[in-house]
């Protein structure tokens, strides 16, 4: 049986092939909202969807899903090195660097491996020959299931290592094209952010009642609103801090998606590795009825 529009329906009711993909992205301005704890209970309560970590830098979605891994695939990128004992020029691969990766010093090469990004382009401007590459390994994406029923995947940057926008890319290539996928994202504004929900359907922003949360929360609004993607809020620990958040999302008619309480129940089960669901069933319906809304925003 095919169903539109109940990809993310609890296992228990899904009955058959769904003809939709929604990319959920879950991201925050600001680190420590919260925003895995959202995308790790969103994933559980409806149970049956893909699951992919892209804040590689510091993937901890494993610690509340506790996924099986199956699978370790190394991540790699190409680096150039410059064979020197050809008495070759390579003034033109330090010209054409926009990263300034190469820099060279008289007869000698200096070359920066945390800087370079492995665009290949040194070795079609300099001498022919005497640029060849070498794979660096970079990060690894880890595969697995976690129950009740969900995909998981999970980019994990190489400590020391630059290249998250890469480990990022070779997470892109697992992205299901069916069903629900939920992506945690990067806290921030940078580059990794940007890759991370530049294929969302619909990015869940998580912020706190602060004015760090709010400040964070209006940059990652502007990035969205550039990349034209739609967008709610959900405002976590609601109670501490202030209103300015609320009266910000009211004020520029941005909905909130739902507001979880200040409550040291949560932080006791979270410090446990456990979920908000784990600590009160009864917030299965709340992150259901959340994607619910997204799904009715989208599809009318
Ligand atoms: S591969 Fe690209 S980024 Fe790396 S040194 Fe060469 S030109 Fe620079």
């Amino acid at each position: 049986m095919k169903q539109k529009g109940l990809m993310w329906a609890p296992t228990s009711v899904w009955e058959g092939e769904v003809e939709v993909k929604l990319i959920i992205s879950v991201a925050s301005g600001k680190g420590g909202t919260g925003k895995t704890t959202i995308a790790c209970n969103l994933a559980l309560a409806v149970g049956y969807c893909q699951f992919l970590d892209y804040d590689v830098e510091a993937p901890n979605s494993s610690f509340f899903l506790k996924p099986q891994i199956k699978n370790i695939q190394k991540v790699s990128i190409k680096h150039p090195y410059f064979l020197t004992d050809t008495g070759a020029d390579f003034r033109k691969c330090a010209e054409f660097c926009h990263y300034n990766a190469v820099a060279v010093v008289g007869k000698e090469v200096i070359f920066f491996p945390e800087l370079c990004h492995g665009c290949g382009g040194c070795l079609l401007v300099g001498p022919p020959g005497a640029v060849r590459e070498k794979e660096v390994a970079v990060g690894v994406i880890k595969k697995g299931a976690a129950k009740p029923n969900i995909d998981y995947y999970m980019g994990d940057l190489n400590p020391g290592s630059m290249r998250t926008v890469s480990v990022q890319a070779a997470l892109d290539s697992y992205i299901s094209d069916q069903g629900l996928v939920i992506m945690d994202c990067p806290p921030g504004t940078s580059c990794s952010m940007v890759f991370a929900v530049k294929d969302c359907d619909y990015c869940i922003l998580v912020t706190e009642p602060t004015p760090y949360g709010l400040n964070d929360l209006v940059l990652s609004i502007d990035v969205l609103k550039d990349l034209k993607k739609p967008f709610g809020v959900i405002i976590n620990r609601d109670g501490i801090g202030d209103e300015e958040v609320e009266k910000y999302c009211n004020e520029k008619s941005i909905k909130i998606l739902e507001k979880i309480p200040d409550d040291t129940e949560i932080a006791r089960h979270y410090s446990r590795g456990e979920t908000i669901i784990d600590y009160d069933p009864a917030y299965t319906s709340k992150f259901v009825n959340i994607l619910k809304e997204i799904e009715k925003e989208i599809m009318t």
